[in-house]
């Protein structure tokens, strides 16, 4: 299965991505994962430069469970910042791995159409999408203009 390499309109400097990149790789290391062992980290680079990280927080109440791109966001959001202009992943799967369904939903509330979102694997950076391509159509904050004050 290939994945596509898109063009962006602000598209993030390589050493942006290099750094979002060693950040997610590090934080990975340090998630708590007892059940399923697998491991992912998660870098968001902020418009004003600042990179938050996250990793996926299991429990043994399986269902209460943090991803990694819930954490990287929170941290955001604790940091005081509300834009996602890139979001970097890294799991150790075989094959690509994105962002699951929910967390492109979390994510689509603090991005736009074209933020870039780098799916890596130990060795760097395996596919890139765009959000529209992760989340079609999709609903968010937008949606909600003229209904919520
Ligand atoms: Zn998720």
């Amino acid at each position: 299965m290939s994945h596509p390499i898109i063009e962006f309109s602000k598209t993030p400097s390589e050493h942006h991505v290099q750094e979002l990149f060693e950040q997610a790789k590090a934080i990975q290391a340090r998630a708590y994962a007892p059940y399923s062992h697998f491991l992912v980290g998660a870098a968001i680079l902020s418009p004003s430069g600042n990179i938050y990280v996250g990793c996926n927080v299991e429990n043994a109440a399986y269902p209460v469970g943090n991803c990694a791109e819930a954490s990287a966001i929170a941290a955001m959001i604790a940091g005081g910042e509300k834009e996602i202009l890139a979001l970097v992943t890294i799991c150790d799967s075989a094959e690509v791995g994105t962002c699951c369904g929910g967390c492109r939903q979390r994510v689509r509330e603090f991005a736009k159409s074209d933020t870039a979102i780098y799916a890596c694997g130990p060795g760097g950076v395996r596919a890139i999408f765009t959000m529209e391509q992760l989340l079609p159509t999709s609903f968010g904050p937008d949606n909600l203009v003229g209904f919520v004050s």
